[in-house]
């Protein structure tokens, strides 16, 4: 883990996919901690299975887009990804079968950026951060890296 006052990296456990954890509030205490008045942060997920997403927290709309999500990709579906028998590239010792989690990925977003006014983050009403874990094949641990530029600081 490594923290200043513009960088940190925190690390997310996940253990089930698709997996929607609001990250919100880690992300409005680390640009707390920034003072910066103006400026941006980027969210950005360190991770090929693992999504950054601005999204409403409703449960029943959570368990709608994880229907969508595996409407776009199934689990149980075949990919050549998953095909041990014939796949030889970048195999890890227990490589674990996730090729839908790297399609759904292909359609969320690695980042999100979110404009900082007056100190605090710009989230309309609804909106929370989320990390979107979707491998579930085993528990996890995700580095999100969360990185202000500062256009101008509090005094
Ligand atoms: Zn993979």
């Amino acid at each position: 883990m490594t923290t200043n006052a513009l960088a940190s990296t925190i690390v997310i456990d996940t253990d089930k996919a698709p997996q929607f954890i609001d990250i919100t509030e880690r992300v409005v205490e680390h640009v707390k901690s920034s003072n910066v008045l103006e400026g941006i942060v980027v969210v950005y997920s360190m991770h090929t299975t693992a999504a950054i997403k601005i999204n409403e927290y409703e449960p029943l709309l959570i368990k709608d887009m994880e229907d969508f999500l595996s409407k776009l990709a199934s689990p149980d579906a075949y990919y050549r990804h998953n095909d041990f028998g014939i796949r030889t590239v970048n195999m890890g010792d227990d490589e674990p079968p996730n090729g839908h989690a790297h399609l759904q990925h292909l359609l969320m977003s690695t980042s999100e950026t979110i404009p900082i006014a007056n100190g605090d983050l710009q989230l309309g009403e609804w909106q929370r951060i989320f990390l979107l874990e979707l491998d579930g094949t085993r528990p996890r641990k995700r580095r999100i890296l969360i990185s202000v530029v500062a256009y101008n600081y509090s005094k």
